[in-house]
């Protein structure tokens, strides 16, 4: 009896030797397959049911999803505008079409966040994409990326899709209108090609990557995807990844190019050029790096690394007797940093530096930039007391009244007026323009690139302040520019040649300098 008690416990004695003999019994097996048969069918109902749930939850997700769009700018939502294109183009039917993907960017969007709030940005991007749709018709699958970039999908031969490229890239060269005014948002556009340039996922990239070609070249237009592209995002980014080793690898180096008076060719600066030695590409340009360092988060430490580096080279000189000013080159990036200035202003005082003495050089594109933020920093730079150079002018466009606010006391002509002017008229009377504006204003002016005699006697001619370029020092090491101030590395104590070098006061013996 035992055994059929604990059966009817449960199915853990099921395999009891009575019970299980019962169980293959006809009427059991009967039993069974009806019970089984109805499980069975139950269960294929539970999983119709089921599966059928599924699809229509799944089939609402994809509609939703295929009709989602986005709250801003009314365009498809990229996750729809992907699944519509991969279901175009990767699919038997795909096999026929030919078309073009275009992938367009809004330039210095960020200026427009910075300088007029986010909720202004949003509106431009509303404005943008309706401009967009203008251009482009209404029938064309469009979508809003991310951020500021748009991608639209046309199906049409390649001179059609590289006309409208262009005309994506015209159209928003003069802005958008908006509350009445117009804005600046000149946008730049990447074209891949179908089926030339890969299935849906590889158009999108390399559409993209054209587009950020264009943005490097300064933006405002279009192009065509090339291969070349992609060579070149592999190179940056082998750059990106060495140069997060290099200040850990003392790969980084400071080198100097004196500033000259014009009229005494006395030294009046020093400006720190930063060198990258790389171990296996040799000497990297700062040209070349400092953008890339800027794009992968990289220039924050350069930088500070740059910062610290020029301050104490400033207070070894200083201690030497060498008074001179020194310069750095401060990115717009730094400018925006919060705590530049902070770290500016310690170094200063932990190296018992006088502000003035410290030049900080800020393009005239930054400079001109007139956001919130770059009017807080500069402000930030004014109270420090730190000199002020605005680089590479006349090649932006720059705003009298902005320049008038800037707490700038230097302005250096960019070397491209200086290389023309002694055989372009334009080019001598935009220098002549400066300098005129220059004095106004009050502040120095420096000539960059100084190659030849003959731009040397122009601009001394003209009244500019000071000069520097080939013709006077090519950028050398701290080492060097202490040699270049003695006459001879033999008779170090008297061949010192304070007449190149201004305010200079000789504190210890010459070959002290040498030392450092
Ligand atoms: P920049 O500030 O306009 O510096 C002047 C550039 O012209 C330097 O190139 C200098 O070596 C070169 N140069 C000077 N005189 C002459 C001349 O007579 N003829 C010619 N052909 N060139 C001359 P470099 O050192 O290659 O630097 C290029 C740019 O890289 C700099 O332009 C500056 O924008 C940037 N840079 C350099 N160091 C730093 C740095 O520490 N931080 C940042 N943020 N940027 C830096
Ligand atoms: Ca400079
Ligand atoms: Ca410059």
């Amino acid at each position: 009896m035992a055994p059929k008690s604990r059966a009817s416990l449960g199915g853990a004695t099921l395999l009891e030797p009575e019970l299980t003999a019962a169980a293959f019994s006809p009427a059991f097996t009967l039993m069974y397959a009806a019970l089984a048969i109805v499980i069975g069918l139950a269960g294929a109902g539970i999983g119709w049911m089921v599966r059928g749930r599924w699809r229509a939850s799944r089939h609402a997700r994809q509609r939703a999803v295929a009709n989602a769009t986005d709250a801003l700018t009314g365009l498809m939502v990229r996750e729809a505008f992907e699944a519509a294109l991969a279901d175009a183009l990767d699919t038997e039917r795909g096999a026929s079409r030919v078309g073009a993907l275009l992938y367009a960017g809004l330039d210095g969007f960020r200026l427009v966040n910075e300088g007029h709030g986010h909720a202004h940005g949003d509106k431009v991007l509303a404005a943008v994409a309706r401009q967009l749709r203008e251009v482009c018709g209404a029938r064309v699958p469009m979508c809003r990326m991310a951020g500021d970039e748009f991608a639209l999908w046309l199906n049409a031969d390649v001179e059609t899709c590289e006309l409208l490229a262009r005309r994506v890239a015209e159209a928003l060269s003069g802005g958008v209108a908006l509350d009445g005014q117009r804005y600046a948002a000149g946008i730049s556009v990447g074209v891949a090609l179908f089926p030339k340039h890969g299935g849906s996922a590889q158009l999108i990239a390399r559409a993209a990557a054209a587009m950020r070609s264009v943005k490097r070249a300064g933006g405002g237009s279009h192009a065509l995807f090339d291969p070349r592209i992609e060579t070149e995002q592999r190179e940056e980014l082998r750059i990106a990844q060495d140069l997060r080793q290099a200040i850990a690898r003392k790969e980084l180096e400071l080198v100097y190019q004196p500033k000259i008076d014009a009229s005494s060719l006395q030294v009046t600066a020093v400006e720190a050029l930063l060198r990258w030695k790389h171990p296996a590409l040799g000497m990297v340009s700062p040209a070349r790096f400092i953008p890339i360092a800027e794009k992968h988060g990289l220039i924050e430490s350069i930088g500070n690394w740059v910062l610290a580096a020029a301050l104490h080279q400033a207070a070894a000189w200083r201690k030497a007797g060498l008074r001179m000013r020194v310069a750095i080159n401060v990115s717009g990036y730094q400018m925006r940093q919060d705590d530049f200035a902070r770290r500016l202003e310690a170094g200063l005082r932990s190296h018992r530096l006088q502000p003035n003495r410290f030049t900080c050089e800020i393009t005239e594109s930054v400079a001109m930039e007139d956001t919130q933020v770059t009017r807080r920093a500069f402000a930030r730079l004014g109270k420090i007391g730190v000199h002020v150079s605005i680089d590479d002018f006349g090649i932006g466009h720059s705003s009298l009244a902005t320049l008038r606010r800037l707490p700038a006391q230097e302005l250096k002509i960019d070397r491209a007026f200086i290389v023309d002017m002694v055989h372009d008229a334009d080019a001598r009377a935009i220098v002549e323009a400066v300098l005129t504006m220059a004095r106004t204003l009050g502040l120095r002016v420096v000539a960059e690139g100084v190659e030849t005699p003959a731009q040397r006697d122009a601009l001394v001619q003209l009244g500019c302040d000071e000069l520097q370029g080939y013709l006077f020092a090519k950028p050398m090491s701290a080492r060097a520019i202490a040699l270049w101030a003695m006459d001879a590395p033999t008779s170090l104590a008297q061949s010192f040649r304070p007449s190149l070098f201004k305010e200079t006061i000789m504190t210890g013996a010459p070959t002290e300098i040498l030392k450092r």
